[in-house]
């Protein structure tokens, strides 16, 4: 057996059925949806019926569906575009995603306050610990985190605010992995991105409640109400709603398929790894993201040895890979030394064999008392 891909949070292998829908719209089917010749209004159709599909899936609307480039550029739409001028605080959780953090930083530079909100050492916000100051402006929390898969109280933290501020959910980490309800969360906006549940890379959407006000990062076009202009990437947004259809429509399956492997691949480093800790709830957040901490091994170390032993994963999510700062998320879940230092994340998918992550958990128990061998820790 070769290489094991065991990075799915950081992308997920495309559906050959997803590249099939697209392939017309990249070869065959050249219209422009703004042109008003057949081969514009064919990919018109195609581009509306995706949107429609998708508005579908999540329990939105048609027209608040935005597509955009990805999760990144969504979540930096809905932060910057839905913050007026007048400064107070924005509530966020210390566990979210780069492309959160960076644009609510930026914000604090002019004039903004960051409250940070309190998580437990299972990774979840603590709504125990969550109060609203007056002069709230913006609310952004994630709906799963994307490092340990914990699932968030977004819809206790909506009821909470009660519409005094806009509320910006990244369910990038969750969409296509649970079942959302865009309106029962009862947030403002949410993100979601094509290439985390089997869809193609370079297209994400911003879901964005009806008569919000919204100002465009950029300017120049008419395109989906001058919200998020530029010509629209029919083929992206064809194959984005191919992908998570398949995976809202086989949720069920593929999750009860998903826990299954996540416990066999836990059970058979708890066996021949140990000790492993596991950084978050054992059975209660999304099966797919598992965060591991072997202790007596660094994970940069580790991460160089399972990639030379043919096994994919990561110390973190994939944006702050390459740098060596422990995990912010763990960090906020109070995970200290060796075991900050020595935590690695295996995202799972459904499309992974058992042979397949049995092999893994061999590979990875080798490795990691190799290493508990080489640096003299107890293995
Ligand atoms: N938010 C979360 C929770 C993510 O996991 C990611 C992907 N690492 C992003 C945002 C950014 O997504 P994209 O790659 O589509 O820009």
């Amino acid at each position: 057996m070769n290489a094991i891909y065991l990075d799915n949070n950081a992308s997920t292998p495309m559906l050959p059925a997803v590249w099939e829908a697209m392939r017309p719209y990249l070869c065959d089917r050249p219209g422009n949806p703004a042109s008003s010749h057949r081969f514009g209004r064919q990919a018109r159709q195609a581009l509306e019926d995706a949107r429609e599909r998708i508005a579908q899936l999540l329990d939105a609307h048609p027209d608040e569906v935005l597509f955009t480039s990805g999760a990144t550029e969504a979540n930096n739409l809905a932060i910057f575009g839905l913050i007026g001028t007048t400064p107070g605080a924005i509530l966020s959780s210390p566990i979210e995603h780069p492309s959160v953090v960076e644009p609510i930083r930026q914000l604090t530079d002019r004039g903004f306050r960051l409250v940070s909100l309190p998580v437990t050492s299972e990774g979840c916000v603590d709504l125990n610990a969550v109060t609203i100051p007056d002069d709230t402006r913006l609310v952004a929390v994630m709906l799963a985190n994307h490092e340990t898969g914990a699932i968030q109280p977004i819809e206790a933290l909506t009821r909470t605010l009660n519409g005094k501020a806009p509320f910006h959910c990244d369910a990038a980490a969750a969409g296509g992995k649970m079942p959302i309800s865009f309106r029962q969360l009862g947030v403002t906006s949410m993100t979601i991105s094509a290439h985390k549940f089997h869809g193609p890379k370079g297209i994400g959407a911003l879901i964005v409640r009806r008569n919000t006000k919204l100002r465009p990062l950029l300017l120049g076009g008419h395109q989906q109400h001058g919200k998020r202009p530029g010509t629209e990437p029919v083929p992206l947004a064809v194959g984005m709603a191919t992908a998570l259809d398949w995976s809202v429509q086989n949720l069920d399956a593929h999750n009860t398929r998903v826990l299954g492997l996540r416990r066999r691949f836990l059970a058979q480093l708890r066996s021949h790894a140990a000790p492993v800790i596991l950084n978050g709830a054992e059975d209660s957040g999304l099966p797919h993201a598992l965060n591991l901490s072997f202790p007596g091994c660094s994970a940069d170390a580790l991460l160089m040895t399972l990639d030379l032993a043919d096994v994919a994963c990561s110390t973190g999510s994939a944006c702050s890979s390459g740098s060596l700062l422990p995990s912010p998320v763990l960090a906020a879940m109070g995970k200290t030394g060796d075991v900050l230092h020595s935590a690695m994340r295996f995202s799972l998918s459904p499309l992974l064999s058992e042979l397949e992550v049995d092999e893994a958990a061999r590979r990875i128990a080798l490795c990691v008392n190799r290493l508990r061998a080489t640096s003299g820790e107890p293995s």
